[in-house]
């Protein structure tokens, strides 16, 4: 598998050592998230931009609202600091309106890569904390009574290529004979019943652990909708352009946008993929890489029967599709990974989200029929195909906390495609640190998150297929 054999790529294909021109290009796909529109979509909660702030959140997706979310969540009664958010394009436009919306932790696939770097216990620790989301996120949903079609499932990866499957099996075996605890919530099943349990043809064996799948834009909408009441001045349709090198003289940052500046004391960077347009300290460490999604519709009353796992199909190393299926029978799609991994010009260091890798389109038809049991004559075809940008490190982890000799800048950004099971959490402690000045270190996130000069530094890069 991928994970055991990472590839170490030069860094920016071609030497340019240069970000794709246009972050934030109009008429990008549309991603079946965003076919109901909330009304905050393209609010401004003022005409003008106010002139300063206490604190700007740049990037209005999942980071920038669950910071914001937080952040006033944590003052309870207490009168709110200024807070104003800004968003280059509409209100969760980006990565969390464009994904699969699987809450999915990788719990033991990207463990040998991870421990390749940094060792068991870290690789154990990353996997305990994307666990924690499943029910943290469970938790907000309930305790904010949000409507986003949350469904509490299992993951189940499904490998159908016997190599590919035996390689998993010892390098599953490796993990629990290590000791990690993460492993505990996984359940291993074998060639014999692999089919069975799975419900996908040819499987050679499976593993299932716990998971979820929502509507990402509705949660988010509604997270923004409660600051917004609460105060937070939402700006969207405003890019950030830079940000000054240094603090002028009563301590803010100075903010430009395409309409006008704000000086801010303290200042979130939300921006994921595009982290390194207004932080270029994050060039080549933060890479833009382009993923694509669909969702699959059955004609007619008739329906496929529900599956209740959300799943993985692994075919070989970079070759993989996930998906969820949802309550109004769809399926949401991502992956195509042979069509769009395997060519580094298609998704590596690419910002275009209006076009989507058309091979894409032919591989989600008949995707259901060739792959599930009981499919076969659903007539099931591809109702929409979408692409959006994801944000990849060069050493596989997020990047959180102060700006390295920044002091009151703070970044959330690189979730290397796997941000649903990060970010709730990373973004409370980012709000701690932003209101208390907690220490990255006061948090208890997992210490490689930490964004430090010396990560900045390393040259590595073992983005890899998978
Ligand atoms: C096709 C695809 C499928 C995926 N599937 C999954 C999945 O199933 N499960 C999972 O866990 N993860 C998945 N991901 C990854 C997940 O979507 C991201 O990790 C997560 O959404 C990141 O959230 P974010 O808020 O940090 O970034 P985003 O949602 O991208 O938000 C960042 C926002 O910042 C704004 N911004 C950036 N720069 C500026 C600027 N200079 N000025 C103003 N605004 C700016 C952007 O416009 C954007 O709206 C997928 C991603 C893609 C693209």
């Amino acid at each position: 598998m991928a994970a055991s054999t990472a590839e170490s790529v030069p860094l920016w294909p071609n030497g340019t050592n240069s970000l794709p021109p246009n972050p934030f290009p109009a008429d990008q796909t549309l991603p079946f998230w965003r076919t109901e529109l909330h009304e905050l979509d393209n609010h401004r909660s003022t005409p003008e931009l106010p002139e300063s702030c206490d604190v700007l959140i740049i990037g209005a997706g999942y980071s920038g609202a669950s910071t914001a979310y937080h952040l006033v969540e944590s003052y309870g009664d207490k009168p709110l600091p200024s807070i104003v958010m800004v968003e280059a394009r509409q209100a969760c436009s980006g990565a969390t309106a464009r994904n699969g919306g699987h809450v999915k932790p990788i719990v033991y696939f990207a463990f040998p890569r991870q421990a390749a770097i940094y060792g068991n216990k870290v690789a154990n620790e990353i996997a305990e904390f994307q666990l924690q989301h499943v029910l943290a996120v469970k938790d907000l949903v309930e305790k904010e009574n949000i409507d986003c079609d949350f469904q509490l499932t299992r993951a189940c990866d499904v490998f159908i290529d016997q190599g590919y499957a035996d390689q998993v099996t010892a390098s599953f075996n490796k993990i629990k004979a290590s000791g990690a605890t993460c492993v505990r919530q996984v359940q291993y099943t074998g060639a014999r019943d692999a089919e069975q349990i799975s419900g996908v043809k040819g499987a050679k064996c499976c593993l299932t652990f716990p998971a979820a799948h929502l509507w990402p834009y509705k949660l988010v909408m509604h997270l923004l909708s409660r600051v917004v009441e609460k105060g937070v001045n939402l700006q969207t349709t405003t890019p950030v352009t830079s940000v000054s090198d240094a603090p002028d003289a009563d301590g803010s940052w100075v903010v430009t946008t395409s309409r006008g500046t704000i000086r801010a004391k303290k200042v979130v960077f939300a921006t994921n993929a595009y982290t390194a347009y207004i932080l270029p300290q994050y060039s080549n460490k933060i890479i833009p890489c382009r993923g694509i999604c669909s969702r699959i519709v059955c004609p007619g009353p008739a329906r496929a029967p529900h599956l209740p796992n959300s799943y993985s199909l692994r075919a070989g190393p970079g070759n993989s599709d996930y998906f969820v299926s949802r309550a109004d029978g769809s399926i949401v799609v991502g992956g195509a990974k042979p069509f769009v991994s395997v060519r580094k010009d298609l998704w590596y260091n690419i910002v275009d989200d209006t076009k989507i890798v058309e091979p894409a389109r032919q591989h989600f038809d008949g995707y259901m029929q060739r792959n599930f049991r009981g499919w076969e004559e659903t007539g099931a075809y591809t109702d929409k195909v979408w692409s959006g940008i994801q944000g990849y490190t060069t050493d596989l982890a997020s990047h959180v906390g102060e700006v390295p000799g920044k002091a009151g800048q703070y970044i959330m950004a690189g979730f290397n495609g796997h941000g649903m099971p990060e970010i709730l959490l990373t973004s409370k402690a980012i709000a701690s640190m932003v209101k208390d000045g907690k220490t990255f270190e006061e948090t208890g996130l997992p210490m490689v998150f930490k964004t430090t000069q010396a990560r900045l530094d390393d040259d590595r890069n073992h983005i890899a297929l998978g």
